[in-house]
């Protein structure tokens, strides 16, 4: 275990490999093409290179890049959103067909500016992804559309493969961690989400090195299985800018593998437990242990 001390430095396992190959400018090049934003870009995520050049996926986040929540972990720009582009679903659509993807996940700003919390936009996109590649699985992965359920409902009614919604940290640290967002109302968002439809698999990730025990990491764990949340990621925070939380431990990789251990004994299908695990990193695996097949 490393925790906190005066210089928390970067374990050797957290070292990233930078690749920016053929396939890497490729993707670059077409997201700014299609003026599209992706969270592999604007959360800085550590894994860009690998998904990118190696594995060829991305996660798009829809409804502009400006998101009205300020969340303390998160890098993604917070302010005024002004952009609500209703060409947006067809233009990720092609680029789904462009990349070949089997799979797709597709996240969003939080647009607590917006009526329908951007619910329109978000189910639009998964109908036109559907359209064009109906061979496609979609992943969708919304804030909590500040727990008004007849968004959620909109959102659900197109069908995605999987709803995944982020429960981000454990129960004591959620206030700290996230803006506006509450634990209870992210169990009661997967819960609502799995009695709309109950066929479709739900999925949650948490970040751990923000302070917490490993007891209130099993503690979550048993708060998303009573809620039937079928899929658990586990990843370890980093911090993205010195405005953001400072990082109080890096768990080994050791630790994320018994906690794997630990989630799979809890009844998840599936779970990806490692230090730069992500909520949408390798989804595609998990769409096979969930043998799911596109609704199309
Ligand atoms: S893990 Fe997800 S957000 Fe990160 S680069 Fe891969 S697809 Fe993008």
């Amino acid at each position: 275990m490393v925790t906190k001390t005066e210089n928390l430095r970067k374990p050797e396992w957290l070292k990233i490999k930078l690749n920016t190959n053929e396939n890497y400018t490729n993707l670059k090049k077409m997201m700014r093409e299609k003026q599209l934003h992706t969270v592999c870009e604007e959360a800085k995520c550590p894994n860009i290179h690998e998904c990118w050049a190696i594995r060829r996926t991305a996660t798009f986040m829809i409804l502009g890049s400006i998101c009205t929540r300020a969340c303390r972990f998160c890098a993604v720009q917070t302010g005024v959103p002004t952009e609500l582009d209703w060409r947006e679903p067809e233009r990720v659509a092609d680029s789904v067909v462009q990349m070949n993807l089997k799979h797709v996940v597709i996240t969003a700003v939080a647009r607590d500016d917006l009526k329908d919390g951007g619910a329109g936009v978000f189910a639009e996109t998964v109908r036109a992804v559907r359209r064009k590649s109906p061979f496609t699985s979609i992943e969708v992965l919304p804030s909590d559309m500040g727990g008004i359920y007849e968004h959620l409902k909109t959102l659900m009614d197109a069908r995605p493969d999987i709803l995944n919604h982020n429960i981000e940290t454990v129960r004591r640290l959620s206030d700290q961690v996230r803006a506006r967002a509450k634990y209870e109302r992210s169990l009661e968002f997967l819960r609502r989400a799995k009695e709309m439809h109950p066929d479709i698999p739900t999925k949650s990730s948490i970040m751990i090195g923000l302070g917490e025990e490993k007891e209130e990491i099993i503690e979550a764990m048993d708060d998303l299985r009573a809620n039937q949340v079928n899929i658990i990621t586990i990843g370890q925070y980093l911090q993205p800018s010195k405005r953001h939380l400072s990082v109080m431990k890096y768990w080994t990789p050791a630790e994320f593998n018994e906690l794997k251990e630990i989630a799979l004994s809890k009844g998840f299908d599936h779970c990806e437990s490692g230090p730069l695990v992500r909520s949408s990193y390798h989804a595609d695996e998990q769409v096979n242990s969930e043998k799911v097949q596109p609704r199309g």
